[in-house]
């Protein structure tokens, strides 16, 4: 399985830059896990192929370019941009973005060939199919409906915690999986800037170690992302300071496989 962390931000020179604003990972060039980059970071072959689009909650960063992608694909779609989410995503997708002000309704639209985007729902703790992909998405602790994923492709399974503060249920899903080869967590905040994680649904890298101590396996690749731009020199030291084998900060453009 190959994973993409989309870059999202360039330097001044127009060149792709480690700073994340926006959140998008591509699984085997096919699959994009939340949409925030989707329309700026994806190679050609990768905007011919990926139309499956699991959008793990609404906040902007996790979908700030999805109307934009759907946009400039709009009348070439030969297939509809499905967007999978759980119904209380869609909902307020609906209501706050494919809302006519902010942008079309493309659910709504079609091309000469087909709907230019479908909704497909999915609930928590249901497997479900994605492309080539089984996905079981479990409830997290953020400051809007969200979801942590389990992904496989038969062969090879990974989590993304997405965005979360300290949580359970989707540590005792990753649990019954021991065979998950890597983990995406996120670490938004330094240290001392505990008490603004918490309130706004995020982790620090002590809170990241406290999570990883819910989990029992051996060994695990874990990658942190969602590291806030302006906190990422100190999020990166902090997280080095944690001294736990496996993790790293995950590096934006680099395709990494299991
Ligand atoms: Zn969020
Ligand atoms: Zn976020």
């Amino acid at each position: 399985m190959k994973i993409q962390l989309l870059p999202s931000t360039f330097d001044r020179n127009g060149c792709a830059s480690q700073e994340q604003r926006l959140t998008c990972f591509v699984i085997d060039d096919r699959v994009a896990v939340d949409a925030g980059s989707i329309a700026l970071g994806l190679s050609d072959e990768q905007h011919e192929n990926v139309r499956d689009v699991i959008v793990t909650h609404p906040h902007m960063d996790h979908m700030a370019t999805l109307p934009i992608f759907i946009d400039d694909h709009f009348a070439l779609l030969t297939e509809p941009v499905r967007v999978h989410a759980t119904g209380e995503v869609i909902a307020l997708l609906e209501r706050d973005v494919f809302n006519w002000t902010v942008y079309p309704r493309f659910s709504q639209l079609k091309n000469d060939h087909c709907p230019v985007m479908e909704y497909v729902p999915f609930r928590p703790r249901e497997e479900f199919r994605v492309a080539h992909l089984t996905v079981t998405a479990v409830a997290v602790n953020h400051i809007v409906p969200t979801v942590g994923l389990i992904v496989s492709d038969g062969t090879t399974t990974v989590a993304f915690s997405s965005d979360t503060a300290a949580t359970e249920e989707f540590w005792e899903v990753v649990n019954e999986r021991p065979d998950i080869s890597a983990l995406f967590i996120e670490a938004s905040f330094p240290n001392s800037m505990g008490k603004l994680a918490e309130v706004s649904g995020h982790l620090t890298p002590e809170g990241v170690a406290a999570e990883l101590r819910k989990l029992s396996h051996n060994r695990l690749d874990v990658l942190a992302v969602h590291l806030k731009p302006s906190y990422r020199e100190t999020l990166v030291k902090e997280l080095g300071a944690l001294g736990i084998s496996g993790l790293s900060a995950m590096e934006a453009g680099r395709a990494y496989e299991w």
